[in-house]
């Protein structure tokens, strides 16, 4: 593939030589790519040869460099071609049940293993040939981030609704075997992969150990717009209780099998059971905090530390803090510690239900700005209303439903400012 340069890095190897702005970039090392991970693979050698078009012209640039020095090129599309769409129809597919109107990006189903790379999506293999199994082996492209949710074959080709989706157990055996780190991921659906088929799962990828690094098993989310779809249950208390007891059987039978628990809950299976979240050693090193599993843990640990230090800028006032449902008892608490120490700041949290998923969805980060609005409106919200970054888009500057932060102040009448889920953050969000 050839690609146009779009861009040259200010003081890179690449501006020094001349390459410019829509040269277009031939072959490197004599080799065609596909993809920027294979552009990152071929470009890492000490020496590299770059195949240019100028104009009419074809110039050949070689390059002395430190390994891994990147040359300066950069392209319009972060991955060079599109990303890959995925071919399932999972039973629990969140994408399905989102409302009509949304933009339209929300609507598209990567599965694409080099943004699973590049971003930590999960993928599920289902897409891809042998080859490109081997070729994640051959860019080295570790770790990366699987949906599982069965390795029973059949049961897994049920969820997915694809006939080829039975092969993961040999997909991670390839994998692991040749050094790539597995992150496994297990939506859990009631009635369907949970109880012994949850259980044999998790033997079966704790048996990778330490090729698949860490499961995590999330529970299916259900939103109001389901008209068509494969019925599904919620976890009610009796469930989630269930399922943590049989997990933290199986953590600590890997514990002593294997030195590590391996499988992680997500906080929402203990809010739903009433259990208090566990202490952060039961996470080990946290290795599916991107996926929310363990973010309170984490949060209270980094909040206690943080509250030791005694900040001398404080901002005395009001501050209202919005958050879902879920999480509305621990972050209460959480404010609590912050106005226990700081009884100068009065901190409000309101629940806001999601009126645009439904009431079964109550995670913050899937609140959009009507939700915010609908339910914060005529409240006493002090001087600043304080929300979890995650509402918004990568960009941070739009909600779900399209709203800006600014749309959102100027109906409130206060100031909003977006909170990452760490200790630090909350509390100078809150003091400052
Ligand atoms: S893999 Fe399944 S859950 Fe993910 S986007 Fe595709 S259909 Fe939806």
């Amino acid at each position: 593939m050839s690609v146009t340069i779009f861009n040259i890095d200010p003081g890179s190897i690449a501006q020094e030589l001349g390459i410019e702005k829509g040269d277009i970039l031939l072959s490197v090392n004599g080799e065609q790519f596909t993809d920027a991970l294979e552009y990152k693979f071929l470009t890492a050698e000490e020496y590299v040869e770059l195949e240019i078009l100028q104009g009419d012209e074809i110039v050949v640039y070689e390059i002395e460099k430190e390994p891994y020095e990147d040359i300066g090129l950069s392209f319009e599309n972060s991955l060079i071609d599109e990303p890959r769409s995925c071919r399932n129809k999972c039973i629990f597919c969140f994408i399905d049940q989102l409302p009509k109107g949304l933009r339209k990006p929300l609507y598209f189903k990567d599965d694409d293993t080099r943004l699973s790379f590049l971003t930590g999506n999960y993928v599920t293999l289902t897409n891809v040939k042998d080859e490109e199994i081997d070729k994640v082996i051959r860019l080295r492209l570790s770790p990366i981030n699987v949906s599982v949710h069965a390795t029973e074959p059949e049961l897994r080709k049920q969820m997915l609704n694809n006939r080829f989706g039975g092969r993961i157990m040999e997909h991670i055996r390839k994998l692991t075997e040749n050094g790539i780190t597995v992150n496994c991921q297990i939506v859990l659906v009631k009635g369907v992969n949970d109880g012994v088929h949850l259980e044999k799962s998790v033997r079966d990828l704790s048996d990778f150990y330490p090729g698949v690094h860490s499961i995590s098993v999330v529970p299916v989310g259900i939103s109001d717009h389901r008209e068509g779809l494969y019925p599904l249950s919620p976890f009610e208390k009796a469930d989630a209780e269930e399922v943590v007891s049989l997990l933290e059987k199986l953590q600590e039978e890997n514990r002593k099998k294997y030195g590590s628990r391996i499988v992680y809950i997500a906080d929402e299976f203990y809010l739903k059971a009433e259990q208090e979240i566990p202490d952060i050693e039961v996470y080990e090193d946290f290795p599916q905090i991107e996926n929310g599993v363990g973010m309170l843990s984490s949060m209270q640990e980094e909040l206690c530390c943080e509250l030791k230090t005694e900040r001398k800028e404080v901002r005395p006032g009001k501050r209202s803090i919005a958050t879902g449902l879920c999480a509305y008892d621990y972050i209460r608490r959480f404010a609590d510690m912050v106005q226990q120490r700081y009884p100068q700041v009065e901190i409000d949290v309101h629940p806001v239900e999601n009126r645009l998923f439904g009431h079964r969805v109550n995670v913050a980060g899937l609140l959009s700005g009507g939700d915010l609005l609908a339910g914060l409106s005529g409240k006493q919200l002090g001087d600043t209303l304080i929300l979890t970054r995650s509402m918004l888009r990568a960009e941070g500057d739009l909600f779900l439903d399209d709203m800006t932060p600014q749309e959102l102040e100027e109906k409130l009448g206060v100031k909003v400012v977006f909170v990452e889920n760490e200790g630090k953050d909350f509390v100078d969000k809150i003091l400052k």
